[in-house]
This record gives C-alpha cells, sequence and structure tokens, in this order.
C-alpha cells in the first residue's frame, strides 16, 4: 500500500459552489415555476470575441492539412504570441522580456503549480479573503501560510507588517472576491518590504483588463523593483472569455536569481522553464493562435466591447447598493462588487434570504475565508437583462422590508 500525501486530509472541503448548487437545485424544485438569476458564480456570457473564434477555426484548418499541420510545439509557448505578450505590456509602458513570457493553460493551473518551485519551510502570506487556490495548493505540498488581513479597516487592501518578516507573498490586484484594487504606491510599497526581505511577490493580474484608470498599475512591473522580486500570473479567461478555451501566461524575470543553501546561484525563470519542460507540454496550438489574435489590435478592441458589457451591469449593481447606502468594494476596476450583508446577516443567511425572497443567486462571502463571513460577493457576468431584473428585486427588497 502507498503512502498517501495525507496533507489532502488538512483541506477545508472545498464545499462553496457545490453547496450553492444543492441548495439552488432545492430550492428550483420546490418552486419551479420561478425565474432564478444566477450573478454567483465567477464564469464568463459573452462569447469569444470575432477575431478569436476565426483564428480557432483556421488553426484547427491547419492542423488538417500535413503541410501545416502542427505536433508539439515549444512548451514556453510560441514566439508570435510571446512577442505579442510583450507588445500588449509596452502599450500600458510596462518592459519586459519575451524569454520571461510563459505561456500555459491557465493562471488556476499556474498559480498551484509554482510551488514547486520553493522549498516547504517558508513564511507565506496569503491574503484574506482571497482566491482559494493559493491556500490550498500549499497546504496539498504540506506548508503552512500565515494570513494577511483584508477587512473593511483597510478597504480589503492588506499592507505589510514591516515587523514580520515573509519569504512568499501572494497578492490579487483587482481581487477576487473583493475588486479592490491596489494603486501604484501601495503596490510599491509591498515591493520595497519583499526586497528588504528578499521575498517573493506571486502576483496575480488575472483582472487586469477590467482596470480602467490608468493611473492604476495593471502589472506589478509597472512599479520599479518589481523585476527583482515578483512572477506574474495572468489569464485570459475573464479578459477575452477563455474560460472554456484555456489560456494564460506567467512572466518570470530573468533578475529573479537567488542564493541557494550551498551558494549556488539559482533562478527562478530557469527553474520555472525546467518544471514546465518536465511536467507541461505546451498549451494547444489552436488555442495560442486564437489567444494571439486576442492581443492584436482588433482583438483587443473587440475584447474591450466585451469589458464594457461587464462594466455595464457592474454600475448597474453599485448603482443599486449605493441608492440602498450599502458599503460596497470592487465593481469599477473589477467584475465583482463586495458588501457587507445587510440586517446583520451572515453570508449563508443572507444567500437563502436572497434566494427565496428575490431569486438572486450570489455567492457568500464565506466561501473565501474567515474574513468574509459577513460578506457577499456579486458579479457583473451575467446578461444585461438579468442584471437589471436582479437589481430591481433587490432594491425593492431592501427598501420595503
Ligand atoms: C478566474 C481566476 C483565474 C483564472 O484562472 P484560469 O485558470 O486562467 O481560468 C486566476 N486567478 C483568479 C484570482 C481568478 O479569479
Amino acid at each position: 500500500m502507498p503512502n498517501l500525501n495525507e496533507n489532502y486530509l488538512k483541506l477545508q472541503e472545498n464545499y462553496l459552489f457545490s453547496e450553492i448548487a444543492h441548495r439552488v437545485a432545492a430550492y428550483t424544485k420546490q418552486h419551479p415555476e420561478k425565474n432564478v438569476i444566477r450573478l454567483g458564480i465567477g464564469d464568463v456570457t459573452r462569447p469569444l470575441c470575432q477575431c478569436a473564434g476565426e483564428a480557432l477555426l483556421e488553426g484547427a484548418k491547419e492542423m488538417m492539412s500535413a503541410d501545416t499541420f502542427k505536433g508539439y510545439g515549444p512548451e514556453q509557448g510560441y514566439e508570435d504570441i510571446r512577442k505579442a505578450i510583450v507588445d500588449y505590456y509596452k502599450r500600458s509602458g510596462v518592459e519586459i522580456d519575451a524569454s520571461a513570457v510563459f505561456v500555459s493553460d491557465g493562471a488556476k493551473s499556474d498559480t498551484g503549480n509554482i510551488t514547486d518551485l520553493f522549498a516547504h519551510d517558508n513564511v507565506i502570506l496569503i491574503p484574506t479573503p482571497v482566491y482559494p487556490v493559493y491556500v490550498d495548493s500549499n497546504v496539498m505540498c504540506g506548508n503552512k501560510v500565515e494570513y494577511i488581513e483584508g477587512n473593511a479597516d483597510n478597504d480589503f487592501l492588506p499592507m505589510p507588517d514591516w515587523d514580520q518578516h515573509a519569504d512568499i507573498i501572494y497578492i490579487c490586484s483587482p481581487n477576487n472576491p473583493t475588486g479592490a484594487c491596489y494603486n501604484k504606491s501601495q503596490l510599491k510599497e509591498w515591493v520595497d518590504y519583499a526586497l528588504k526581505n528578499q521575498a517573493v511577490i506571486l502576483f496575480d493580474a488575472a483582472y487586469e483588463a477590467f482596470v480602467s484608470d490608468p493611473e492604476l498599475p495593471r502589472s506589478i512591473y509597472a512599479v520599479e523593483g518589481a523585476k527583482q522580486c515578483a512572477i506574474e500570473f495572468c489569464s485570459l479567461s475573464k479578459t477575452a472569455g477563455f474560460t472554456g478555451t484555456r489560456c494564460g501566461y506567467t512572466i518570470v524575470p530573468q533578475e529573479l536569481v537567488f542564493t541557494a543553501s550551498a551558494g549556488e546561484e539559482m533562478s527562478l525563470n530557469a527553474m520555472w522553464n525546467r518544471r514546465q519542460c518536465t511536467k507541461y507540454n505546451g498549451t494547444s496550438y489552436i488555442v495560442q493562435k486564437a489567444a494571439a489574435a486576442v492581443f492584436s489590435e482588433e482583438g483587443i478592441h473587440q475584447c474591450q466591447e466585451n469589458l464594457e458589457y461587464y462594466r455595464e451591469n457592474a454600475r448597474v449593481i453599485t448603482d443599486t447598493l449605493s441608492d440602498l447606502g450599502i458599503r460596497f468594494y470592487g465593481g469599477v476596476h473589477s467584475p465583482y462588487v463586495w458588501f457587507e450583508c445587510p440586517k446583520d446577516m451572515d453570508s449563508w443567511t443572507f444567500f437563502d434570504y436572497l434566494l427565496h425572497e428575490i431569486q438572486v443567486v450570489g455567492t457568500p462571502g464565506a466561501g473565501f475565508g474567515e474574513n468574509g463571513k459577513r460578506y457577499f460577493r456579486l458579479t457583473s457576468f451575467g446578461t444585461y437583462e438579468n442584471t437589471v431584473e436582479a437589481m430591481t428585486r433587490f432594491q425593492d427588497l431592501l427598501e420595503t422590508k
């Protein structure tokens, strides 16, 4: 019998979305006539933009002909798309080197797999509330994590405690689930703190495309010194509707070199390259072709139309909350709106209240950590019509009762 990785026993039961599905199914079974509106799950609804869809079809055709067929590609991604990503960063004034870009099947795999590069005795800081993958992937390999608290006092943007040492720091900005987005001087403080501690920041920029204020950093590399201390993860999932098509990328700058215990220099770029070449055989050619189209002038423009659609939905949600005097976070540079549950309810009670009274499904903040227990997340990823209908019901419910 094998000895198993018993760290899996330490994982918190990931019951959030299954519990939501279960409660919604039970309700619809009892009330089949009710029109339930889902503003809960973090999945997009707009289809692929035209040029990405066409590139997919074209790629498929190339695969069907012997003279254009592609087999295994480079593990790091094809040159064109790595270059297209470099150009995409350049548009917002950030210089990165193509050799730092690793194309992947999404940011979830990369944020989970990055633990392969580190030993198991690091001081790892993870904000709460946050995307649960960071904690779970560390627990799975036996790492201990420490939490940095996001709460109403710091607008869900925790800052470093300079008296505390750290080796690895996770940051997600704009944040899932709170929608909170660090400004440049706040990120600069994290970079300075990481440099002082010789720590590595693992920066998840999955929602960078939702940032509409040019003063706010969309990449951690907009901050001086970040290439000496940060790895950045990004994804086409929310930006370009790739949740089902699967493509993301990770930037590991050549500057990230640390000294091993016996004095050797170790490059994180070389290690990630080795890790990917060993355990990953590259992103599908067809998908990379579609992704490259997303980064074309036309693709960026077409994706902006979808982002604008979601922004309008977010405005519908935030306008309603403002009218009701409910304080919220996010919703401006993020598809997520995060707010304290009204009437002193905890997040699951409020979930049931919305489901039963107005048939609107959101996400209880408890699913994102201790600090989310009295908060609730709504997403702008629904259709416009459903969002308007849901928020009309929401306003009626919370005004009259
Ligand atoms: C959705 C999301 C991702 C994207 O994951 P993919 O695997 O690229 O679909 C990454 N990080 C956060 C915080 C997310 O919410």
